[in-house]
C-alpha cells in the first residue's frame, strides 16, 4: 500500500507553565501528520517528542519528515529507526487510524472517543503549595487520583506541604508522587519511609499509590534496592522512556510499576507484543500531546492496562480548547 504523506509542525502554549525537576516548560511543540491511502482513507498521527525525557528532538523528527517523499509505503512506516521513537509512534498510529476507520469515514479528531471520564484518569497537580488550592476543582470534575510533583523544592518544605495535602484530601483519594529523578538516595529513603508510615496508619482514608522515578536514570540499582526495602511501590518513568529501556529494566529484574508514555515509547505494535509477553504492571501516561496522539495512546492504554490503575491523561486543564486549535492548524492545507 502507498500513502500520500503530509505533515505540519505545531506549537501550543501551556495555560500555565509546567514545572518539574527537569525545569520549566511553556510551549509544547510537535508535528501532526496525515496519511491518505489509495482509497482515500485518512489516518492522523502525531509526533510529540520530549528529548529531555529520552526521545528524539523535534528537529530530528522534522528532519526525518522532510527527507521522506510525498508518498510513502508500509515498509517505510515499519522500518523507522529506534533512535526516532516518537516518529515510530506517530507514523504507526496514523497507519492504524487509517486501518481502523471505515472506507468512507474521513475521521477528524473530534470524535466522542476523546471525551474523558475523569474517574479513570489521574490529574496532575501543580508543584509546590499551589497543589493545595488546585485539587478541589479537579475533585469536583470527578478526578479521584492525583499526581503531585516532588523534588522541585527543598525536601523539608515539600514534606510539610505533603502533610497538609494528606490532611485535606478526601477519603478514597489516590495520590502519586513524581520526583522525575530529582531525589538523592537519602531523600528517596525519607519519602518512602514517610509513605510507609502513612500506609501503616489504619486511620488514613487515602492511599499513596506509588512514588515515581525517585532517582536519576543512572541509578537503576538504587531504585531496584529501594523497591524491595519498602511497602510503598515505586514506578519507573524516565528509566523506561523507550521500548529498549523498558525491556532492559525488565531484564535486569524490575518487577515494580512501569510508566508507559505511548507518545515516545516507540512502535505501538512492538509495545503490544512486549506487554502481552511479560504481563507487566503498567500505568499509561501522557506526553502533553494533542487529541490526535491521545486517541492512539488511549487506545493502547485500554488494550494493555492491568490492575485498574488510573491513566495519566488528566491534563486538559493545562491547554486551551482543542478543536479551535486543530482547525487553525489544518484549515489552510
Ligand atoms: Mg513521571
Amino acid at each position: 500500500m502507498r500513502y500520500q504523506f503530509k505533515f505540519r509542525p505545531y506549537q501550543r502554549r501551556f495555560l500555565r507553565s509546567l514545572t518539574t525537576n527537569h525545569g520549566k516548560w511553556d510551549i509544547r511543540e510537535g508535528i501532526i501528520l496525515r496519511l491518505t491511502d489509495e482509497t482515500l482513507r485518512v489516518g492522523w498521527g502525531e509526533i510529540a517528542p520530549i528529548s529531555w525525557f529520552g526521545s528524539e528532538t523535534l528537529e530530528q523528527a522534522l528532519n526525518f519528515c522532510h527527507q521522506l517523499p510525498g508518498e510513502i509505503t508500509d515498509e517505510i512506516i515499519f522500518s523507522i529507526p529506534d533512535e526516532l521513537p516518537a516518529c515510530q509512534f506517530g507514523f504507526e498510529s496514523a497507519w492504524e487510524w487509517g486501518v481502523r476507520s471505515g472506507v468512507d469515514d474521513l475521521i477528524t479528531p473530534h470524535s466522542s472517543l476523546l471525551t474523558s471520564n475523569s474517574l479513570f484518569y489521574s490529574a496532575l497537580l501543580p508543584a509546590g503549595e499551589t497543589a493545595l488550592n488546585q485539587w478541589e476543582t479537579l475533585w469536583q470534575q470527578g478526578y479521584r487520583t492525583f499526581k503531585w510533583k516532588i523534588g522541585v523544592n527543598a525536601i523539608a518544605d515539600e514534606l510539610e506541604i505533603f502533610d497538609s495535602l494528606i490532611q485535606t484530601l478526601p477519603a478514597f483519594t489516590k495520590l502519586r508522587l513524581d520526583a522525575n529523578g530529582g531525589l538523592t538516595y537519602e531523600e528517596a529513603n525519607l519519602w518512602l519511609r514517610t509513605c510507609d508510615n502513612l500506609k501503616a496508619n489504619p486511620e488514613l482514608p487515602l492511599e499513596i499509590e506509588f512514588i515515581e522515578q525517585p532517582l536519576p536514570v543512572e541509578q537503576f540499582q538504587g531504585m531496584l534496592e529501594l523497591s524491595t526495602s519498602y511497602e510503598t511501590a515505586i514506578a519507573l518513568d524516565e528509566s523506561v522512556a523507550t521500548l529498549g529501556q523498558l525491556a532492559a529494566c525488565h531484564q535486569q529484574g524490575w518487577r515494580g510499576i512501569f510508566v508507559i508514555k505511548p507518545g515516545i515509547v516507540g512502535s505501538p505494535s512492538r509495545l503490544r507484543k512486549f506487554c502481552h509477553q511479560h504481563q507487566i504492571d503498567t500505568v499509561f501516561s501522557s506526553v502533553f500531546e494533542t487529541a490526535i496522539a491521545r486517541l492512539a495512546a488511549l487506545q493502547l492504554a485500554a488494550e494493555l492496562s492491568q490492575n485498574n490503575r488510573a491513566i495519566g491523561f488528566g491534563i486538559d486543564h493545562f491547554f486551551e480548547q482543542e478543536e479551535t486549535w486543530f482547525q487553525t492548524l489544518w484549515n489552510d492545507l
